[in-house]
């Protein structure tokens, strides 16, 4: 078993082992003394491991319940939410019980959104089962959900109080979705490890994929702990992110993954960086043939200003100027604020 202990205002332990799930129950006793927990998932996940987790949770004496919503990022909105307050004051759930977000990133988002806001807020457990979640957005403790004006424009800040991750469920994964996850992780490596890069290139990722996924959660969790609320170090996790955003706009959040907008992104921002002569010569091609391994885009037809035009709406964007975060090289990052009016020129 692999520990990574989170120090955030409530630390909590994430735990990484190959079928985990099976005995969920047995981990979430040793943190909790709820008598009730609901097991939230959607209709992919369900199927595949919620009877597991079920049935682990009432072999250790709890009562369960179940909220299954339809899978897909559609669904993450308030209504859905609603939805999850209804069934927890129908289910009874008081202050002392907690939820068990089963699921990927929608799932985790939205289930810790209602365990911060039921009751003025109640514990949460993650079991990420998506290479996105278990690697990136079951640590940090963001939840939120969609409204029509913009992504995650709703949310909270809750820590869980303990993640499970069974890097098993990867097998059920669509290699689509294992290369969405991919992204985040190479952007790891390019922010705050160099070694771990070159292990990207050098091995297959998935041999090894335990190593990776707690290597990649270490890094987190230490840029977390020293930036719980995003106001410094923590923007060093938006590489790539600030363009990928503008391309998942762009495109309406369909037809480009997360993980390949994000895959643009570095490589947008990095090719502009070097040219520049702010980021080690070779940088963006490493970062290109890296992508290209795990099946990841590298660039794409949208228009450079439009780009730029699409930054300016982020929710990260100050006012006429934007956080850019560059390397200096792999291994190695940096927040460079730019103004608005300059972005297209510098990506051009
Ligand atoms: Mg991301």
């Amino acid at each position: 078993m692999r520990t990574v202990r989170v120090n955030t205002s409530a630390p909590y332990d994430i735990l990484i082992e190959r079928g985990l799930i099976n005995s969920a129950g047995d981990y979430i006793k040793k943190v909790t003394s709820a008598k009730k927990v609901m097991v939230i998932s959607d209709t992919n996940v369900e199927k595949l491991y919620a009877e597991k987790v079920v049935s682990s949770l009432e072999k250790n004496g709890f009562e369960t319940g179940l909220f299954v919503y339809e899978a897909g990022e559609k669904s993450k909105t308030l209504d859905t939410i609603s939805a999850m307050y209804s069934r927890l004051a129908d289910f009874n759930m008081s202050r002392k019980d907690i939820i068990v977000a089963l699921g990927g990133g929608v799932c985790g988002d939205m289930a810790g959104f209602a365990a911060a806001t039921y009751m003025r807020g109640i514990n949460f457990i993650q079991i990420p089962t998506s290479l996105l979640a278990q690697v990136d957005s079951s640590v940090g403790g963001k939840t939120g959900v969609d409204i029509a004006q913009g992504k995650n424009l709703v949310g909270a800040f809750l820590q869980p109080i303990l993640v499970l991750i069974d890097p098993d469920t990867l097998k059920t994964l669509p290699e689509y979705y294992v290369n969405d996850g991919m992204a985040e992780i190479i952007k790891y490596g390019c922010i705050k490890d160099g070694s771990l890069f070159k292990t990207l290139e050098d091995e297959n990722a998935l041999d090894i994929i335990e190593d990776i996924i707690e290597k990649c959660v270490s890094i987190k969790r230490d840029v977390v702990n020293r930036d719980e609320k995003e106001a410094g170090e923590r923007m060093l996790l938006n590489f790539g992110h600030t363009l990928g955003h503008s391309l998942e706009k762009i495109y309406n959040f369909e037809g480009l993954s997360h993980g390949q907008a994000v895959a643009i992104g570095m490589v947008m921002i990095t090719r502009a960086s070097q040219r520049a002569g702010l980021t080690e010569s070779g940088t963006v091609e490493r970062i290109i043939s890296l992508c290209k391994k795990y099946s990841l885009p590298t660039s794409d037809k949208a228009d450079v200003d439009e780009i730029a035009r699409y930054c300016a709406s982020d929710k990260k964007a100050g006012f006429g100027s934007v956080n850019l975060v560059l390397l200096k090289k792999i291994g190695e990052s940096y927040i460079k604020n730019t103004p608005l009016n300059e972005l297209g020129d510098f990506i051009r």
